[in-house]
């Protein structure tokens, strides 16, 4: 397999413009496997003028015409499935079944947001002075720069590129340093789809590509997905520059309550899905259980079986179940927080298999767990949960929602009106009832509170892409 070691900007293939490079390991060796260019500010500075250059045209194509491009990218993204999964389970350490899951999943994003976007709304057109035709328009912003993260290159990316140019935005999307190569396929995909400088790909750090463009005065807007820490380094970067347009879609620390009347196996198998798929590398994690007393002993049963059974073989091999880390620094990091959970020593861990080689770590659940350990407050991102034991007099809502994150939540129960009353209560931008981490385009996906501000996904993405116009017509000129 190939992989593309150069950027992609105003419709070239192009090494940065110092000449750097810089080598990505394989999470699953952690041996080196590939090159990639390491860019710099001057080439942000580049694909920002070709972006820009090429707005004033891209705004004014029909969006039918936008929309053609974006579903001939989701035919080819489908004919190429394998390719784009192999090089994502190659590069994040994912097993190939889950990289294949989700290069299913895009060609219908795609088809998604090309439908949407000619669907976009605005009030009625109407007299409100007399005389005077108001009407409202939704114009496109500028150039877009949108810095995308390691744990779903790919999936990440589309919610960012969608949005943008199926609105008459043009684009320069930075991948992770992790990450870059499925973004870079795409952009192979997409060469003869766009005009050149609508979609501009430059790889390389957050603290020299990312800072530079979220600070680029002539980008209008960022969107991010990534942590807590860059988001707020893109509100000062806005701040400083021209005040820009932000989109962040930023951590989180799902709770998932389960109930005393809860489907036990249910909620042991959405849990170790919700919990260990891509290795707890993701945002909607579940990562902090609370539940109650009179099934806690069932539930942590079902789930020390479920992880002594995860299968951390093969990446290659379609049934294996979990992958490493990222980075050997996050593997690290993330055993670090298994290890004072640990020293507190009122807690009790459940561990599963570790091959031991590259960036794997065990999975790991926390049991006994306390509302206010690190481990309960916490974003680990990693194949950790904890368990937390809550009885009739404990308010488990206030529990879930004492925390500066908000991106999702999930709740175990068979009582309508308990469901009713958390999903109500919950400080959350998702709520499941009975289920954990499904995702779906036509519905939002976003943050309350630290966990980011927007939504990616659905109508309400496609509208934060937009600037809303009001014109109004003098009717009465002679
Ligand atoms: P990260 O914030 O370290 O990096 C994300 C991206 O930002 C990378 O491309 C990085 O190079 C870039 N970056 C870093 N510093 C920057 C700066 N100062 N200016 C501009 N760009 C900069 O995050 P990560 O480690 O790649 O991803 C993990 C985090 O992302 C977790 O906190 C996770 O919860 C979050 N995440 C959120 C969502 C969501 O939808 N809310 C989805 C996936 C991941």
């Amino acid at each position: 397999m190939t992989f593309h070691t150069k950027m992609f900007i105003d419709g070239t293939w192009t090494e940065a413009v110092d000449g750097g490079v810089d080598q990505v390991n394989a999470p699953t060796t952690g041996a080196a496997f590939a090159e990639i260019a390491r860019g710099g500010a001057a080439d942000v500075d580049r694909a920002v003028a070709a972006a820009e250059a090429a707005f004033p045209d891209w705004a004014r194509t029909p969006v039918g015409e936008r929309a053609r491009a974006f579903l001939t990218l989701a035919d080819r993204v489908e004919a190429d499935q394998r390719t784009l999964a192999e090089i994502e389970s190659r590069n994040v350490g994912k097993p190939i079944g889950l990289a294949l899951e989700e290069m299913e999943m895009i060609p219908d994003h795609l088809r998604f947001f090309a439908g949407g976007a000619r669907t976009m709304e605005g009030r009625a057109a109407a007299e409100f002075v007399r005389g005077k035709t108001s009407i409202i328009r939704r114009d496109p912003l500028g150039v877009v720069g949108s810095v995308a993260p390691w744990n779903y290159p790919l999936l990440m990316a589309i919610w960012k590129i969608s949005p943008a140019l199926l609105t008459g935005n043009t684009l320069v999307l930075k991948p992770s340093e992790h990450t870059p190569y499925s973004v870079l396929r795409l952009a192979e995909l997409a060469e003869d789809l766009f005009p050149a400088g609508v979609f501009n790909v430059v790889t390389g750090d957050g603290k020299d590509v990312g800072a530079r463009l979220v600070a680029h005065p002539r980008v209008r807007m960022s969107s991010l997905t990534g942590s807590v820490a860059t988001g707020r380094a893109l509100m000062h970067a806005s701040a400083d520059s021209n005040l820009k347009r932000l989109h962040l879609e930023l951590g989180g620390k799902a709770p998932v309550l389960v109930y005393s009347d809860a489907d036990v196996p249910l909620a042991v198998n959405k849990i170790m899905e919700g919990a260990f798929c891509n290795s707890g590398q993701d945002c909607m994690a579940a990562s902090r259980l609370y539940v109650h007393a009179d099934v806690h002993d069932d539930l942590v049963a079902g789930l020390e079986k479920a992880v002594k059974e995860l299968d951390l073989g093969d990446t290659a091999d379609e049934n294996t179940s979990m992958g490493p880390v990222i980075t050997a620094a996050h593997r690290d990091r993330v055993e670090g927080f298994v290890e004072r959970a640990k020293a507190t020593g009122h807690t009790e861990l459940i561990q599963g298999d570790n091959p031991g080689t590259g960036f794997y770590t065990a999975p790991t659940v926390v049991v006994g767990a306390l509302q206010g350990d690190e481990i309960v407050s916490t974003e680990v991102f990693g194949p950790v949960t904890s368990v937390t034991r809550f009885d009739d007099g404990d308010d488990v809502i206030a529990w879930a929602n004492d925390t500066e994150y908000g991106l999702a939540a999930s709740v175990f129960t068979n009582d309508l009106s308990k469901a009713m009353t958390a999903s109500s209560d919950l400080q959350f931008g998702t709520v499941w009832i009975n289920d954990h981490l499904p995702v779906t385009p036509e519905m939002p996906h976003g943050g309350f509170k630290q966990s980011g501000n927007g939504k990616d996904m659905s109508v309400y993405a496609l509208e934060e892409y937009t600037e809303v116009k009001h014109v109004m017509i003098n009717r009465e000129i002679a």
